[in-house]
C-alpha cells in the first residue's frame, strides 16, 4: 500500500501534467501576475466577480511543478465560493504553510481543503513555500483589483 506521501506526490504530479481551469478569461474579467525570481516561477490570474461571487477563474503561467499545481488546485478549491470562503481558505492554506497563525476563533465558514492537503509537505522546505503561496498571492491582488 502506498504511503501517504506517494499520495500527495501523485496529486501534485497530476495536477502538474493535467492543469486545471487552465486559460485566460476576457473583460470584464480582472487579471493579476505574480512572479517567484527566486525559483522563475510566473502565474497569470483571470478572475471574473458577480455579486460576491467568483463565478470563474482562470490561470496562466510557467514555473515548477509545486507552483503549477498549487495554482491548479486552487483553481479548482476557489472557483464558484463567495468571496468570504476564499478569504477563510486563503488564511487555511497560509496557515498550512506556517505563515499566518492560526486564531482561537472558529471559522466563520466551512473550509475544505481537498487536493491541498497534498502540499502540507512543502512546509519542510521553505524556499518552496514560495512556490506553493505564489497564485494565492495572486488571487489575492485579482480580487482587490476585481473590487477597485
Ligand atoms: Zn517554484
Amino acid at each position: 500500500m502506498p504511503g501517504l506521501e506517494d499520495l500527495y506526490r501523485e496529486i501534485i504530479l497530476d495536477h502538474y501534467r493535467t492543469p486545471r481551469n487552465r486559460g485566460e478569461l476576457a473583460p470584464p474579467a480582472v487579471m493579476a501576475e505574480g512572479h517567484n525570481p527566486l525559483c522563475g516561477d510566473e502565474i497569470t490570474i483571470y478572475a471574473q466577480v458577480e455579486n460576491g461571487v467568483l463565478v470563474d477563474v482562470k490561470v496562466s503561467g510557467q514555473g515548477c511543478s509545486i507552483s503549477q499545481s498549487s495554482a491548479s488546485m486552487m483553481s479548482q478549491a476557489v472557483k464558484g465560493k463567495s468571496l468570504a470562503e476564499i478569504q477563510a481558505l486563503i488564511h487555511r492554506f497560509k496557515v498550512m504553510m506556517s505563515i499566518e497563525e492560526d486564531s482561537d476563533e472558529a471559522p466563520a465558514v466551512e473550509v475544505k481543503m481537498g487536493d491541498l492537503e497534498a502540499l502540507q509537505g512543502v512546509v519542510k522546505f521553505p524556499v518552496r513555500i514560495k512556490c506553493a503561496i505564489l497564485s494565492w498571492n495572486t488571487l489575492l491582488q485579482a480580487l482587490e483589483n476585481a473590487s477597485a
